[in-house]
């Protein structure tokens, strides 16, 4: 039996109950149907099968998965950090163990390559393990002295918070939003994205078999404009931690103006990697290649756009081209496959629209710029290269987020850095240079909130992680998560009788 034989027989044992039972949602420790009795279908991108019928939740379970939330925040917000810390790492073994189990899943569900998602699985259980260590720091703060008076400050938890996740790779991204929320002391709702509900639905439940108190996180499935509308409009949710489109972002900034919430969001990009002549160039190559085909290019921080300086154009640009036309295109579940089916057919039609745009607007196909025969016939598409494009083009300002790169030459380091820039997103950037200098020079002019040099996107928990411009709003890791799901609270003690203003005698 291949390798890929074995996999497709687990992944049929680890699919069989969403299958049989769908996925439902979680509300104050029940596991529970939509209220009104509707679901919706997820397929497999793979050979677009359904995977399961899926609660279809709307306004009323919401409200029903908010004020769980509420009636559980006194009790876990004061909770010792201490205990927190302990039922946390509790999660991220619970996690470990069950790891090939989410990544088949995740697999199946989102068309993502397992070489991938194995280690995705991993990185969720060492998120909560990274917020599970700092629980107990999480309410320290700062003693401000001023003459006559002791400033002591202190962080509470928010409240209930609602996390609104996308699809590319949920189970990842959902532990990153939900791990800190509650090693800060907030309950939550969690809204997984409609394409990729089914690992959302395992989280919840190995937190609960971990001895997560009912009531602490929920779940509710459903559209966007039904219960994700309603989460981010309930008076219960303090803050929406949201990771999705810009465009979403903008939907939601107006639907919780009513109620005042906090909002953090991480949005698109369309991420610059600029390379110098002077760069590895071998290196910089390899390190385009992984942040733009890996992930199947649905990700936030994927180098989109190649800037690569005029006099290696030409060289660079077919060394990059030779290896896209080398990935193996395959079964997610195949473990030499790098690039395996888009999320969805909607999404592929978008991505695939984008082949006759850069047609339309002159650039060269240098690779790709088809969709490709894959197992189960699903939506498989080439890694592309376009060449001989202009940052004017739509290919170059509008994130594809799809196995999709744009090279663009430049002259000097100037219009360098005005191409870079000169797009409405900021997430990341990547600059490849061997003169130390100009690295300095160059990052202090870009505007994205997270560039790395000479390295693909390496991310060491404790950092900041977001966006500038149309990329977001606010950022996570290390004490940056924490200063979004909780308030900080200054206590002014006087220190000696001062002279205290005497009105009305
Ligand atoms: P999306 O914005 O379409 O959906 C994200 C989530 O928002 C889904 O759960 C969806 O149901 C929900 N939603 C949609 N409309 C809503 C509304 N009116 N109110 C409340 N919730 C609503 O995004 P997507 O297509 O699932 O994901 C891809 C996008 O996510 C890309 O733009 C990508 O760059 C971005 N992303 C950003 C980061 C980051 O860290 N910056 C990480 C991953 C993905």
């Amino acid at each position: 039996m291949s390798k890929l034989e074995e996999n497709l027989k687990k992944a049929e044992t680890y699919l069989a109950r969403f299958r049989d039972k769908g996925v439902l949602n979680r509300i104050a420790g029940a596991v529970v149907p939509a209220a009104s009795g509707q679901t919706f279908e997820t397929i497999s991108p793979v050979d677009l099968k359904p995977l399961a019928q899926v609660a279809l939740g709307g306004a009323e379970d919401v409200n029903a998965a908010a004020e769980a939330a509420r009636t559980a925040f006194p009790e876990w917000a004061a909770m010792d950090g201490g205990a927190r810390k302990k039922l946390l790492h509790k999660i991220a073994d619970a996690i470990v163990e069950r790891a090939e189990e989410i990544a088949f899943v995740e697999c199946m569900d989102t068309g993502q390559a397992l070489r991938f998602m194995s280690k995705a699985a991993l990185r969720g259980a060492e998120n909560f393990r990274f917020f599970a260590d700092r629980a107990p720091s999480a309410r320290d703060g700062q003693a401000l002295r001023a003459p006559g008076q002791l400033n002591v400050t202190t962080r509470v938890p928010i409240g209930p918070v609602g996390i609104i996740t996308p699809w590319n790779t949920p189970f990842m991204l959902s532990t990153w939003k939900i791990a800190p929320a509650l090693a800060a002391g907030c309950t939550i709702v969690h809204k997984p994205a409609e394409f990729s509900p089914l690992t959302a639905s395992l989280l919840v439940e190995i937190a609960e078999e971990a001895g997560l108190p009912k009531g602490v996180w929920n779940l509710v499935n459903g559209m966007g404009d039904g219960a994700g509308k309603a989460l981010t409009e309930h008076p219960a949710i303090k803050a929406i931690g949201f990771v999705g489109e810009s465009r979403t972002g903008q939907h939601i900034m107006r639907q919780g103006a009513d109620t005042l919430k906090r909002v953090h969001f991480e949005l698109g990009g369309k991420n610059p990697v600029v390379v110098f002549a002077d760069a590895d160039l071998e290196r910089a190559a390899d390190s385009a290649v992984f942040m733009i085909y890996s992930l199947n290019g649905e990700r936030c921080t994927s180098s989109s756009r190649l800037l690569v300086e005029e006099s290696i154009y030409d060289a660079f640009t077919e060394m990059v081209a030779e290896k896209a036309k080398r990935i193996k295109i395959g079964h997610p579940l195949d473990p030499e496959t790098v690039v395996g089916p888009l999320i969805h057919p909607e999404h592929e039609k978008k991505v695939l629209s984008y082949f006759d745009i850069a047609r339309q607007e002159g650039a060269t196909i240098a690779a790709g710029g088809a969709k490709a025969d894959g197992p189960g016939g699903g939506c498989y598409v080439a890694p592309t290269l376009f060449t001989h494009a202009n940052n004017g083009m739509r290919i170059a300002q509008e994130e594809i987020f799809g196995p999709v790169l744009t090279a663009i030459p430049f002259r000097d380091e100037t219009e360098a850095l005005s191409l870079a820039n000169d797009v409405d997103y900021g997430l990341t950037g990547y600059l490849w240079t061997r003169d130390v200098t100009r690295a300095l020079r160059f990052s202090d002019g870009l505007q994205a909130g997270m560039i790395w040099v000479n390295s693909e996107n390496v991310r060491h928990l404790p950092t900041p992680f977001g966006g500038v411009k149309n990329s977001g709003i606010g950022r996570d890791g290390g004490d940056w998560s924490f200063d979004f799901y909780m308030e900080t609270k200054n206590i002014a003690f006087a220190t000696a009788e001062h002279a205290i203003p005497k009105l009305g005698g």
